[in-house]
């Protein structure tokens, strides 16, 4: 961590903005406290990236913009670094928050940084309409730094070394597992899947009903353990002998969230993230 710290914060030092990309779904959970602290130390703006919002809820992703756009330095944008028109209008933000490097001498240098799998590598080769950086949803593909040229006065480097996210609470693991932002084996999926289903009762009681065609009266009675083996029961994940395969059935409630075929659900808003500090603090 001693040399990522310190090869970010030679790579902050000579650019003007970063682009920070996060996950819409869960925008603080998928940050790096490193970039705050070492942007506000050299007082760089940030074009806040709030990428995936295709999968995520639009009322949440509206809910964190406001809270990202009240913080100083800091404009906070939702996109699809799939979608090639959203991520055209990367530069020119990062223009406006830059005026200064806006006189037509000087370059306006840009730099990406995220922790792994939240799409840098699929903005970068957007931003650049050509592939530079692989992309793969296997967390941690981007390796090497670059810095190459975005059109006339525009430079685009990527993210400086790797940039594990800081995991503060329990929730934040659970959260960074189930979109698959830490590796596969790290936490074990049944556990996080039941972590993922209490969140989806809680909040997105019709949309599980609907996919796994439950009853949601009966749903709205289930705990995360017991939505994993109802999913498993639907769909016939049977272990030799009859019992139920629940690893199976949480692997599929995983994957489901992860295609979005669940429909568009956030797993963190400005308040649930409030509440559960609250309640991880008082504990
Ligand atoms: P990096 O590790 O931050 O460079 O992330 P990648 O660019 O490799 O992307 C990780 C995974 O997320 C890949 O499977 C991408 O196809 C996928 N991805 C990236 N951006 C988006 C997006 O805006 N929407 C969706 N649905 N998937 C995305």
């Amino acid at each position: 961590m001693a040399s990522a710290r310190k090869k970010a914060a030679e790579a902050m030092a000579a650019i003007d903005v970063v682009i920070e990309v996060t996950d819409a779904r869960l925008p603080e959970a998928s940050s790096n406290p490193m970039i705050v602290e070492l942007r506000r130390f050299r007082n760089r703006p940030c074009l806040k990236l709030l990428n995936k919002s295709d999968l995520a809820d639009p009322v949440a992703t509206s809910a964190w913009m406001d809270f990202y756009n009240r913080q100083p330095g800091v404009r906070a944008v939702a996109i699809s670094a799939k979608n090639a028109a959203e991520v055209a209008r990367v530069p020119a933000l990062c223009r406006q928050l830059a005026p200064h490097r806006d006189d037509g001498t000087k370059p306006l240098r840009m730099m990406i940084m995220g922790i792994p799998n939240v799409g840098k590598s699929t903005l970068m080769n957007a931003l650049l309409k050509r592939k530079v950086a692989k992309v793969g949803d296997e967390p941690a593909v981007t390796k090497h730094q670059q810095t190459l040229d975005l059109g006339p006065g525009m430079t685009l480097t990527d993210t400086p070394g790797m940039m594990w996210p800081k995991i503060d609470y329990d929730a934040d693991g659970y959260m960074l597992a189930a979109s698959h932002a830490i590796g596969r084996n790290a936490v074990i999926d049944e556990e996080v899947a039941a972590f993922l289903g209490e969140i989806l009762i809680a909040r997105y009681l019709p949309l599980l009903a609907a996919r796994y065609r439950l009853e949601p009266a009966m749903l709205a009675g289930f705990d995360g353990p017991a939505l994993v083996e109802a999913v498993g029961r639907r769909r016939g994940c049977l272990v030799k002998g009859g019992g139920l395969d629940l690893e199976k059935a949480a692997q599929i409630l995983l994957q489901d969230y992860r295609d979005g075929v669940l429909g568009r659900i956030s797993l963190e808003t400005p308040q649930t993230r409030a509440q559960m500090i609250a309640a991880a603090d008082a504990a």
